[in-house]
């Protein structure tokens, strides 16, 4: 499908859930937000009808969020009813790595090996303090396991001013030893209300550190729909990422939808929920109405997310939690 830009419109990211184990601060207030109500999710059924519409409207790509997706009950159900899914060539899942341990040999046999990582930072006392819990061990177990494993992991670190610029290097060291891609994400203002500003370290700086550090680094060619300017330091296994995710200078080629966990489509990061498909599915419409409804959403894409969050009906975008939309 493509919209009114002529972009081509073919991945779905859907957040599984809105609760989650840790409280990384920039995502989501100490005490956490309040969670829907089980009821309100969309429910396994109703996500794979949704991902064998979107795959008859050609949809190649999901991604499985949240909130912690393995945190909610039987996940690796809907992994296997999505893995029988032939329109999908590639299915991925965005993880803080606390509760995936167990699942790898699954996810292995099931062929869903493209896993992202978030890991802002490599010391186990900045770790605890930006994501509120103690678990460093376990994620960097987990990222090894992954690694040896075969996956192909991506690590994402969001990085912020005064709080962890200086993991930049190490982090992006990972990718020296690994075949992983480490990408950095510009902070955005999506944290529950926790804090009003974000105090910018743009893609601008952290490429800046990084060319200080690495002055034979190359810029790569960017492949369809990747968010990320890629880098490659010669000699390195894995490639470096940077992503302007607040300065947003990649939407040209966007090439997704969001869907959050109570089935709010955002055909934009920034624009405010455009439609609520768990509503009208539930109302009882049929797959050819489901489909026109998401070729009406595709054909309304904004151009780019300054377009998207000046048509916003509720500016406060920070009242809003990563959580819910799914990063
Ligand atoms: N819990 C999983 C995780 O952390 O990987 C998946 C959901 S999380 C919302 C998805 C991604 O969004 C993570 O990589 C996280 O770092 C990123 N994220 C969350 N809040 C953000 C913010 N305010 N600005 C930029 N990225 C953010
Ligand atoms: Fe949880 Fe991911 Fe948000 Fe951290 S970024 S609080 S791990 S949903």
């Amino acid at each position: 499908m493509q919209d009114s830009y002529k972009r081509t419109i073919d991945y779905v990211r859907i957040a599984v859930t809105d609760r989650c184990n840790l409280r990384c601060f920039y995502c989501m207030p100490a005490e956490g937000i309040p969670y829907e109500p089980k009821k309100h999710l969309l429910s396994y059924e109703e996500i794979t009808r949704l991902l064998t519409v979107l795959g008859d409207l050609g949809f190649r790509k999901v991604r499985f969020t949240g909130g912690e997706p393995f945190l909610r009950k039987d996940f690796m159900q809907l992994l296997e009813n999505t893995a029988g899914l032939a329109a999908y060539d590639s299915i991925h899942i965005t993880s803080n790595g606390t509760l995936l341990q167990k699942h790898i040999t699954r996810l292995k046999a099931l062929g869903i090996t493209k896993i992202n990582l978030s890991i802002d930072s490599l010391d186990s006392e900045r770790f605890h303090k930006i994501t509120r819990r103690n678990d460093f061990e376990k994620v960097m177990q987990t990222f090894h396991l992954l690694v040896n494993n075969g996956f192909k992991v991506k690590l994402n670190a969001v990085i912020m001013k005064g709080i962890n610029t200086q993991d930049i290097i190490p982090l992006a060291a990972l990718a020296k030893e690994h075949p992983v891609d480490v990408r950095f994400i510009e902070e955005m203002p999506f944290n529950g209300g926790y804090k009003e500003n974000v105090e910018m370290y743009s893609a601008r700086d952290i490429y800046a550190d990084l060319k200080a550090h690495y002055p034979s680094m190359e810029k790569l060619p960017s492949t369809h729909g990747d968010t990320a300017s890629l880098l490659h330091v010669p000699g390195y296994k894995g490639n470096i990422g940077v992503i302007a995710a607040f300065t947003r200078s990649f939407c040209n080629t966007c090439n997704r939808l969001r869907i959050s966990s109570k089935g709010d489509i955002k055909s934009c990061l920034y624009d405010d929920g455009v439609f609520n498909i768990r509503d009208y599915m539930r109302s009882g419409v049929t797959n050819e109405e489901l489909a026109d409804k998401f070729r009406e959403i595709v054909r309304l894409k904004p151009k780019d997310g300054f377009e998207a969050e000046a048509l916003r009906t509720n500016k406060s975008e920070a009242l809003q939690s990563m959580s819910s939309i799914g990063g």
